[in-house]
């Protein structure tokens, strides 16, 4: 990644590598955290932790970080635990000596893996008795990496094996983080912007020294190495680079690189032409097709492969078998590496047309044969972020088109660029958007097309990129996307499936889950069968610490959160019962009149609407009435 040719700085204070950091440390600092509720207290225990393993170790603070956010790698590389319920209590019963039936009798009461297995090994004399070999974090780390690589028949038992051997050596709430870790529900409010903070701010005092600290000497580094995550969204390289360079060189050495799915840049909601014409008053603006289908981030690399990366950053290759971005380069020997930004949508290839989002969701999501595919799927490129050896993210939009134009070429029904119009005429700008609504897109995309203001962005939810969706032209300007946390039993024609729904946007600073309506409006019969039959197997015993909910809410069943809900509402309003965006307001903000729209298969919960967007669309329409 990095390209420099300047000299790497020596690492001033590391030692050889002792690889000897105690988990139990690591597990004393989970669990101060679980019961800590400053964000400021969390950031500045994790640093004193990260700056500890600095100087212990620096090779041991990625280890040290991914165990933190409670993953093994990058999104990017599919490697995850999340082992499931069975599994685990196998594994207990079988290093505890206990049987599944008790097991599961007093997980029915603590409600919570990573309590029962400390408190069931707390109780077995036998191996306590013997004083094992204390868990190391690269121990634990490795391990976790071999379980969730371990494939295969025998796979289970291998797993199996493996977490008993751990366990047993396990002391004190060493288990109860091992467990959880295991099912990837760490669970203790520590949200990865916290990790990133503190992450920058060990960096700076192991390179200067805490003495030699000025003023905005964190703040500067917390803005690089989040930008810099932005763009390459892998620790090992962010942690790496700044240790060889310093923080304050690592922008400069750091790259989008094919084969690193950046996080792609976001738009802000818009509720008519005239506000787009207020917000790009004397700026040069453009205009495309709002495509209804999924992000889709083409690489190729160096080798002449192709990548497809989700929104997520997720791998997707395989899912679109019948594409093949060679064909679509204009000189494949001239350019060898790209990067761009498409939609990938679904193409009704008899009648050369686009069709509804609804057709892509029939697809498969992973390991589609070419011979089954039934439903084409046409990429729209709207935007290019790599050529060759030049990162284009800080060029104009215009520019970015100008390059992306010249070098790939439309191949009908594959692979296309979105149809767009430069202009700011008022009534244009309208015969577009009803153009684009007649060829099947969702609305149009607004973006500034030169100066500063048109570079890209990302994962940044820019102004310089207004979405405009024919839809919500009324109402709030786009839907929320809100997290099924839980569930009421049907009535009437609705018994025997659930009736309605608890939703609840995400606090990205805190890891909550803050609820902010029911929803029982806009489902079909069937679709209340689907979600009954993908739903009950989520169902939880009791809600989970990171649930904001007001006790008159309660729902019937509980869910682990694992489903989004597109949702469309007439406005908002504050509500004593709900608790969207609660930290701000001290009341809730709630949706009015909440219908159902579809679910969204893209998205996890973790990109469900956040509250911080929730407070923005409330003032917004505040302030519109005001
Ligand atoms: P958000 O990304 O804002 O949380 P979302 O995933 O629900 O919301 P939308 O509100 O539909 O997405 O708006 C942005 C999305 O529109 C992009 O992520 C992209 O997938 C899609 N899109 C379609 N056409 C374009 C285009 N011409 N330019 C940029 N994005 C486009």
């Amino acid at each position: 990644v990095t390209t420099s040719t300047q000299t790497p700085r020596p690492t001033k204070k590391s030692k050889p590598a002792t690889s000897s950091l105690p988990y139990a440390d690591l597990c004393q600092l989970f669990e101060t955290i679980e019961s800590e509720s400053s964000r400021l207290t969390i950031t500045n225990l994790c640093t004193a932790f990260f700056s500890r393993t600095l100087q212990l170790d620096p090779s041991l603070l990625v280890p040290v970080t991914y165990l933190c956010i409670n993953k093994l790698g990058p999104d990017y590389s599919g490697v995850e635990l999340g082992l499931g319920e069975g599994l685990l209590l196998k594994a207990i019963g079988s290093a505890c000596g206990v049987s599944q039936q008790q097991l599961k009798l007093q997980y029915r009461k603590l409600g919570d893996l990573g309590q029962l297995a400390m408190s069931t090994r707390v109780l077995q004399p036998t191996i306590t008795m013997f004083k094992l070999e204390p868990l190391t974090i690269t121990k634990v780390f490795d391990t976790l990496a071999k379980i969730a690589a371990s494939q295969g028949k025998d796979s289970q038992n291998q797993k199996i094996n493996m977490i008993k051997r751990l366990l047993t050596s396990c002391q004190g709430v060493e288990a109860k983080f091992l467990i959880r870790s295991l099912e990837s529900k760490l669970r203790i409010g520590l949200a990865e912007k916290t990790v990133l903070t503190s992450l920058a701010r060990a960096l700076v005092i192991h390179e200067k020294g805490n003495d030699n600290i000025q003023d905005d000497d964190y703040s500067n580094a917390e803005q690089i190495i989040k930008d810099s995550f932005c763009q390459i969204p892998n620790y090992e390289i962010i942690i790496t680079t700044s240790l060889q360079y310093g923080v304050s060189q690592l922008a400069s050495h750091i790259k989008l690189t094919p084969g690193i799915p950046l996080k792609p840049m976001l738009a802000k909601p818009t509720k008519s032409i005239s506000e787009v014409l207020d917000t790009f008053q004397n700026i040069q603006f453009t205009s495309e097709y709002k495509y209804d289908g999924e992000r889709a981030q083409v690489h190729l690399l160096p080798d002449g492969s192709m990548r497809i990366y989700s929104r997520n950053g997720e791998d997707m290759t395989q899912r679109y078998p019948e594409l093949n971005i060679q064909d679509y380069l204009v000189d494949s020997t001239t350019t060898t590496q790209l990067i761009l930004d498409c939609e990938a949508v679904a193409w009704d290839v008899e009648l050369q047309k686009i069709l509804p989002f609804q057709v892509l969701s029939t697809r498969k999501r992973k390991s589609v044969d070419l011979k089954d595919i039934k439903v084409r799927v046409c990429l729209f490129a709207f935007d290019i972020l790599r050529h060759n050896n030049d990162s284009l993210i800080n060029n104009t939009l215009r520019e970015r088109r100008d390059i992306l134009h010249s070098i790939t070429k439309p191949c009908p029904g594959q692979f296309q660029f979105a149809t767009e119009l430069t202009t700011s005429n008022l009534d244009e700008l309208q015969t577009f958007l009803d153009k684009a609504i007649k060829d099947s897109c969702e609305g149009l995309m607004v973006k500034s097309l030169d100066g500063t203001d048109s570079h890209y962005e990302p994962s940044k939810r820019s102004r310089n990129w207004l979405k405009l969706k024919k839809d919500y032209l009324q109402g709030m300007g786009d839907s929320l996307d809100l997290c099924v946390l839980g569930a009421y039993y049907g009535r009437g024609k609705r018994t025997g499936t659930y009736g309605g729904f608890l939703l609840a946007c995400y606090n990205q600073d805190t890891e909550e889950f803050e609820t902010c309506c029911k929803i029982g409006t806009g489902f079909s019969d069937e679709m209340l069968q689907t979600l009954y039959n993908g739903l009950k197997e989520t169902a939880i015993e009791s809600p989970r610490a990171n649930f904001v909910f007001d006790s008159s809410a309660e729902p019937d069943v509980w869910f682990n959160p694992t489903m989004v809900f597109e949702v469309l509402t007439a406005d908002l309003s504050l509500s004593p019962i709900y608790k969207a965006g609660s930290t701000v307001y001290g009341k809730g903000i709630s949706l009015r009149f909440p219908r159902f729209i579809r679910i969204r298969t893209d998205k996890s919960v973790n990109d469900a609407t956040s509250s911080e967007q929730v407070i923005d669309f409330y003032e917004n329409q505040s302030h519109l009435q005001s």
